[in-house]
């Protein structure tokens, strides 16, 4: 007899389930997309005390019945429909992986409703399989509270870090989108701190003050550029603001927040040497590219992006920021004397 055994699905989906959820912070992730993928305006994010539970609600559009029960099937998504949509993705999720996913490893109660219907819905799945369903009040929008994450992963749960390093990493990423997003207010809570919360005014020096404090975002530069397909704004901190850690330099594409590391190297050379070694650069860039132009479809997490036309986008990023720290910078915003 052969080696060789086809795995049960349900393994398979447990193996596929691993690659998407890796810590509580790549949860959080897939459901704050689902909230903005919905048009939600506010967003609000509680992290549990031991960081094995997210709650995250929006006012969103919601789900029937029906959808809010098969968002939990494996590629199950409302988002693409053909192989053509795969090549102009206008939403942050498409594989219809992340409630199974998520679902597959927790303890998962999702409560839904969409402005037409009288009342809302719940669904609560564990560990993969549906345990209970039915009518419920709720307020128009959606809530999916996740707990006991990787009760069922014990492997994957020792992996994870302290408790205070989850959370971290959870704001972390909550930072990344609220800053790809500025016309959505965001707020991130635990217990007993308020870790984040941005106004949703559609100005992205709001939001970097909500991140980084009303003086460093006051300081912050404008940049923009346009160069072949793509179109970049943003803000950058002159370089005494510097930091000791890559993690404040923010790139979003169509929306999108990604890690780039040519884009990334292509700031530090529009400082032209005056950033010491060690420092690294506090940026926020926006990039608009023709969606034809960028490949999501990379990774299951879709940190990354593949962009056509690179060069193009080198240049304009390095001299975009070139060009900006050669300005002034703006008058401190000081509330008016008196
Ligand atoms: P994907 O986002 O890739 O489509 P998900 O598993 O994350 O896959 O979600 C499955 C589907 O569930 C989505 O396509 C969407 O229709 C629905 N959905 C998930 N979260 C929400 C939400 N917060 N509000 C409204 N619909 C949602
Ligand atoms: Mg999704």
């Amino acid at each position: 007899m052969g080696k060789i055994v086809e795995l049960p699905p349900e393994l398979v989906h447990q193996i596929a389930a691993g690659e998407v959820v890796q810590r509580p912070a790549s949860a959080l992730k897939e459901l704050v997309e689902n909230s903005l993928d919905a048009g939600a305006r506010r967003i609000a994010v509680q992290i549990g005390e031991m960081a094995d539970e997210l709650r995250v609600s929006d006012d969103g559009e919601g789900m029937d019945p029906e959808d809010a029960r098969l968002c939990f099937r494996r590629h199950a998504t409302s988002k693409v429909r053909t192989l053509a949509d795969l090549d102009r993705i206008g939403t942050l999720g498409f594989r219809g992986e992340a409630l199974a996913a998520i679902s597959a490893i927790a303890d998962v109660e999702l409560l839904t409703k969409t402005a037409h219907a009288p009342s809302g819905y719940r669904v609560r799945v564990v560990g993969g399989a549906l345990a209970e369903e039915g009518p419920a009040p709720a307020p128009d929008g959606t809530s999916v509270w996740a707990r006991r994450l990787f009760f069922n992963t014990p492997a994957r749960r020792r992996f994870l870090k302290s408790a205070g390093a989850e959370r971290r990493a959870c704001v972390q990423i909550a930072t990344g989108l609220a800053i790809a997003r500025p016309d959505v207010a965001l707020e991130v809570r635990s217990k007993d701190a308020e870790h984040l919360a941005t106004p949703g005014s559609g100005d992205a020096r709001d939001v970097m003050a909500a991140v980084l404090g009303v003086e460093l975002a006051s300081q912050m530069l404008a940049l923009e550029g346009e160069r072949g397909p793509f179109r970049l704004r943003g803000l950058v901190a002159p370089s005494r603001w510097s930091r000791r850690s890559r993690d404040h330099l923010w790139i979003v594409v169509n929306g999108r927040w990604v890690e780039d590391r040519s884009i990334a190297a292509a700031v530090v050379r529009g400082f032209e040497g005056r950033l010491d070694a060690g420092r690294f650069p506090v940026a926020v860039l926006y990039l608009e590219v023709d969606p034809d132009l960028v490949d999501v479809n990379v990774h299951p997490a879709k940190w990354h992006v593949r962009l056509r036309d690179d060069r193009d986008l080198f240049a304009l990023v390095a001299a975009s920021v070139e060009r900006a720290l050669r300005s002034e910078p703006p008058p401190a915003l000081r509330p008016a004397a008196g």
